[in-house]
This record gives structure tokens, sequence and C-alpha cells, in this order.
């Protein structure tokens, strides 16, 4: 059932009133989230403003970004340092004392399935095959709308060949994942026992606005809170929203302004 959760940003007062006296730890996805989608990934940039709060607020309290995107890609992005990165969806995780790699042994599966992929959809004007360490996206946004069903149907062929992997669909985009129980929720709750952020005095929060960030939603359920950015109703384990990136990031920084205020 879709329904369109309370704003954190209009209703801010009932929002920190949830956080209470512990101290937030923070999840951001990175693109649609604080970074507006564009049509290339390189192109979805932070804007300064945004990364000037996420940086006065890694001060106040952990901050982790949690990412589809490759890890270094995503440190490269974000830009600010001593952060805790997790890309490809939470396999490849880093931080200031951190180091964790989920599913290296399907390496040669995705170097397969690149290689393959390449092949096939290189015929196909805008078909974009991204590698990342531990995934594999196919960006379908500036393909013709009636090559589309031609570059999805590829992608599953391509999938049935690597039965190691398993597909995944995005907004405009597929995925070629490890076929592990391993997604951006296993990887906040591996991040909160490694940063020792399990206990009852500190609060998961994370910010995200898709599918793969429902995962998160899910596995934060009763113990951390879930803030989609949506601009409409949809299905979501979130309990609260936002409009949009611009919005989060004006969120963040009354978020930073009441953590700074004590
Ligand atoms: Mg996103």
């Amino acid at each position: 059932m879709t329904h369109f959760p309370p704003s954190a940003i209009s209703e801010f007062d009932a929002f920190t009133a949830a956080i209470g006296d512990r101290t937030p730890a923070l999840f951001l996805d990175y693109d649609g989230t604080l970074a507006a989608i564009a049509p290339r990934p390189d192109l979805a940039v932070m804007p300064e403003e945004a990364r000037a709060v996420v940086r006065r607020l890694s001060a106040l309290c952990p901050v982790a970004f949690v990412s589809g995107r490759d890890l270094d890609d995503l440190a490269a992005m974000v830009a600010l340092d001593d952060l805790v990165f997790a890309g490809s969806h939470g396999f490849d995780l880093r931080g200031p004392d951190l180091r964790r790699q989920v599913g290296v042994e399907y390496v040669p599966d995705l170097d397969a399935a690149e290689r393959s992929l390449h092949d096939r959809l290189g015929g196909i004007a805008g078909a974009l095959v991204e590698r990342k360490r531990f995934a594999i996206a196919i960006h379908t946004r500036q393909v013709a709308p009636p090559e589309k069903p031609v570059v999805a149907d590829t992608v599953r062929a391509v999938a049935q060949e690597q039965a190691r992997l398993r597909v995944t669909g995005g907004k405009e985009l597929f995925e070629l994942r490890p076929n592990l129980p391993w997604d951006k929720g296993r990887a906040v709750l591996a991040l909160l026992e490694t940063l020792g952020l399990e206990g009852d005095g500190t609060v998961p929060i994370y910010l995200g606005d898709d599918e793969t960030d429902e995962d998160a939603f899910r596995a934060l359920a009763g113990r951390g809170i879930g803030i989609r950015v949506m601009d409409g109703a949809a299905e979501t384990a979130a309990t609260w929203s936002l409009r949009d990136p611009a919005e989060a990031a004006a969120f963040l920084g009354r978020l930073a302004d009441w953590l700074a205020e004590g």
C-alpha cells in the first residue's frame, strides 16, 4: 500500500522528539538523495552547500555514505575526508579504521558478465555498462524508448548465463550483483556493529530515495529512523519523507543546528 510519510522538515519538532536524547548515526544515500539524478552518473554532483552541511554534521555525529556507486567513485563524488563509505550497495566498506569487502569470490563471475554485456550491448546507442568492483550497472536513461526492451532482455539473458549473479532494477538502470544475502540494510547493520554504535544511546537515521534503500529502512525498523526522499506517495518502510535533494540538504542543516545547540 502506498503512502506519503510526514515531512521530516515541516514537522521537525516531532522528528527531533523521535530522536530524544540519543545521538544520531547518519547513513546517507548519494544519488537522488543529496545529488539530483542526472543524465549520466558523473554529472550527478552534490551541491557545495550540501557538502558543507555534511562536513558540519560529521563533527557532530557519525556519518556514513551508503551507495550503489563504486566505492572510489562514491568517495570522489562526496569529496570529504574521514567519513565511512559503503560502495557497491554495501559490498565494499571503507572508513578511517575500517576495511571490509563482501563477495570477493564473485569477481570472476562479474568479469564474465561484463564482457558479455559489452559484446551484446555495443550496438545499442546510449546503453551504458558501468563496472563497479562488486556490481555491474546497465544505465538505460539515454537509450531510445523502442530499444529499452532489447536492453532488458539482454540483461536478463546474461544473468541467466551467470547463475551466481542476480539482477535488480532501479530508476532507469539494471544491476547485476553477487547473489548473496547482502544489501544496504545488512551493510548498515554491520557498520553499526563494527563502529560500536549498537547501544541505546545511538539512533541510526537513514536517508535514501529508491528501492535499494528500502532494504535499509526495513533493517532499521523498530530501532532507527528511515527518511525517504520522494515526491509522491509510494510503498515505503520509511516513516518520514523529504521532497528532493535540496530539501534533504536543508533538513540536514536544521539537524546540524539542533545538534549543535545540544
Ligand atoms: Mg539513490
